[in-house]
């Protein structure tokens, strides 16, 4: 695989074109192009420059291979190929407050939640942050957006991988998404959902990056956790909780807790107590989604009143919580490579909720 000019922000940028003998101003071409979701063989520089750049250079980081559209919602399910040739998928979803998009941070996953089908088959590499960003400029080109009008207005990193396990790409994607000129979305309205890695939470939190951070945390004691969750044998809920305390002291956002609900394991009414003796007082808000059944794993989903009785359960206790709705989910089935399982986990901000 080639390098990939979308990894390089603009000052990186000047200093490639200066190297290669150009004037300045084509960085800032460059930028725009790639930002506007081009290749390299459509910018508007002199066919040579292109040609010297395309040598070192991928052409285009991420291609649309394939879109489901869902006939339910206005849900669209995204294949991307990768320059390697590995596809990963993405999800478009329409809120009453603009168009969330869902990207992926590696191919695979490393984590190996036993609820979770990006996990099957493990950790085939990271994403660099370039192949991050382009998920989003494809999908807003592709949607007739551009960078003043933009069709994707929120991202969730919620896509396959552990986005905290791929650290420095992401949070070079963060500052990319956000810098003057380019895509320009504010982090706060970007999600990023973490497993839990408690040091590289801790560092995020120092980073000056206000996004909303979102914790998957499906159980409310160590040990369970530890059966869904392998993560759980290294850091500890308690841990998790500082680290989003420290979060929010920093920035000021109210964090978010993802809460999965399995039959026969995490969803009777003694967990929503616990759950509440967990959280009560927290400047948190816990999305609860019933499981999606990844037909590789025996796990159930909990039935849908029973999740109406969890959920009534928390707000009783004075716990802020959404149970989210299935969005889409006649195109789910419709992917091969990719699980159904993605489209129901999409959150809308809860800092934006009026309720
Ligand atoms: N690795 C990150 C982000 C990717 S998964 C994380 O763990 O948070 C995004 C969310 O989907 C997580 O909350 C994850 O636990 C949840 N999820 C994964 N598989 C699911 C399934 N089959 N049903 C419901 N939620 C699922």
């Amino acid at each position: 695989m080639k390098n990939i000019l979308s990894d390089l922000t603009r000052e990186e940028l000047t200093s490639l074109v200066l190297s290669m003998g150009e004037k300045k101003f084509r960085a800032d071409q460059i930028f725009t192009g790639l930002m506007q979701g081009k290749r390299i063989s459509e910018l508007p520089l002199p066919a040579s420059f292109k040609e010297e750049l395309i040598k070192e250079y991928e052409n285009a980081a991420v291609e649309i291979e394939e879109v489901f559209c869902s006939q339910e919602d206005d849900t669209k399910k995204f294949l991307f190929r990768l320059s390697d040739g590995n596809l990963i998928e993405g999800v478009l979803m329409k809120y009453r407050y603009g168009n969330t998009q869902c990207v992926s941070t590696q191919v695979g996953c490393r984590m190996g939640c036993k609820f979770c089908a990006s996990t099957l088959q493990g950790l085939i590499r990271n994403l660099t942050a370039g192949e991050i960003l382009g998920q989003i400029t494809a999908v807003n080109r592709y949607l007739g957006g551009t960078l003043e009008k933009r069709a994707v207005t929120n991202v969730v990193l919620m896509g396959s991988g552990e986005p905290l396990d791929n650290y420095a790409n992401v949070i070079k994607f963060l500052r990319l998404l956000s810098e003057t000129g380019g895509i320009c979305l504010s982090p706060r309205n970007v999600s990023l959902s973490t497993s839990g890695l408690v040091p590289e939470m801790e560092q995020l939190s120092e980073e000056g990056i206000p996004l909303n951070l979102t914790v998957s945390l499906h159980a409310t004691n160590d040990e369970e956790r530890a059966r869904t969750m392998p993560i759980a044998n290294k850091y500890k809920i308690a841990d998790i909780l500082k680290a989003c305390e420290k979060y929010f002291e920093r920035t000021k956002r109210r964090y978010i807790f993802e809460y999965c609900l399995i039959s026969g394991e995490n969803s009777d009414l003694a967990h929503a107590k616990a759950l509440i003796s967990l959280l009560k007082g927290k400047p948190c808000h816990v999305n609860l989604i019933r499981l999606n059944v990844v037909k590789e794993r025996a796990l159930k989903a909990a039935c849908e009143r029973e999740a109406q009785a969890f959920l009534e359960t928390l707000t009783r206790g004075g716990i802020s919580a959404t149970l989210r709705r299935s969005m889409g989910s006649d195109i789910g089935g419709a992917c091969g490579q990719l699980r159904a399982s993605k489209l129901k986990i999409l959150q809308e901000d809860p800092n934006d909720r009026k309720e």
